[in-house]
């Protein structure tokens, strides 16, 4: 499912229950309204209420001050009423699971945390069908020449989301355990609650070539995760006026916008260089905001 798909069933869900909600608090109303005398102290209520709204707006001093005398009487019947029957009435107003967006998934025109909660939930639901290697995996026997790295990925990964580090390079050869500690950060990021997507660098470009081509693409999902794996970068073809510019706007709208990008390649900074252009080396290898680590010869594999 793709993340829209998913808001869309989410919001639908909300709607439900928003709507259940108002039921119930109806239900409840009706119910209490098969007793005749609340029938009619509610009924006075809620209409004294509304005059007194209406004579606030248009009517005269004296009558605002009768409405207002007449509504507090009837007010206070009606309370005397429900303390002593001792109604519940919270109940007679709907009750939503959120108060902050009342179960809309929507504040200020933004999405509520309550729906950005569930969404993380579903979509990391959904990377963890991968079953992506954990730190734990990677405990035992790890040779010194790795130590480092696993600890700075680590200690990366504890900091998160209070890292002044926004990308990170591993670069080395095939088969000396870049993937796999990106795996193991990633996992760990997801069983947090973040929003990770893992993807290699070959899909990515595809992604990017459909959304060039106005096609149904993930690249906004790319843009807009809490974290972005990018492995094998090197791997993909060069497509003209995709690969490059795609890449360097993902890498570029996520640091500005303080979203971690993650890269393992086999490319060392000069091929990145090289084959990519100057605007993204410099955000792979900027000392202040990013991290690269070089993986050496031995194969890492052996050691986990
Ligand atoms: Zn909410």
């Amino acid at each position: 499912m793709t993340r829209t798909q998913i808001i869309n069933e989410l919001k639908l869900n909300l709607d439900r229950k928003r709507h259940q909600a108002q039921i119930n608090a109806d239900q409840y109303v009706q119910d209490l309204c098969k007793n005749e005398q609340f029938k009619k102290l509610y009924t006075n209520y809620n209409q004294a209420k509304i005059d007194l709204i209406k004579i606030k707006y248009g009517g005269t001093n004296d009558e605002i001050i009768s409405a207002t005398n007449n509504f507090k009487q009837i007010e206070q019947m009606y309370n005397q009423f429900i303390a002593e029957h001792k109604i519940d009435i919270r109940k007679m107003e709907p009750i939503y699971e959120c108060s902050i967006c009342n179960d809309t998934g929507v504040v200020n025109g933004k999405m509520c945390n309550c729906l950005k909660t569930e969404l993380n939930k579903r979509l990391n639901e959904q990377n963890k069908q991968y079953k992506l290697a954990t730190f734990k995996d990677c405990s035992k026997d790890i040779s010194p020449n790795l130590h480092s790295a696993y600890e700075k990925a680590k200690l990366w990964c504890d900091k998160f989301p209070n890292s002044h580090i926004l990308n990170i390079t591993f670069s080395g050869s095939t088969g000396t355990g870049k993937t796999f500690l990106l795996e193991c950060m990633a996992s760990d990021l997801i069983e947090k609650g973040f929003n990770v997507i893992f993807v290699t660098a070959f899909l990515l470009n595809e992604e990017c070539r459909k959304y060039h081509f106005s096609l149904p693409s993930k690249v906004n999902e790319y843009m807009d995760c809490d974290v972005l794996i990018i492995d094998d970068l090197g791997c993909e073809p060069l497509l003209k006026n995709i690969t490059i510019e795609y890449l360097f706007n993902i890498i570029n709208l996520r640091q500005k916008r303080y979203k971690p990008t993650l890269i393992s390649t086999n490319l060392s900074s000069n091929d990145i260089l090289d084959r990519y252009d100057e605007r993204i080396y410099s955000r792979l290898f900027n000392k202040n905001l990013s991290l690269n680590i070089a993986f050496n010869g031995i194969d890492m594999r052996k050691n986990f």
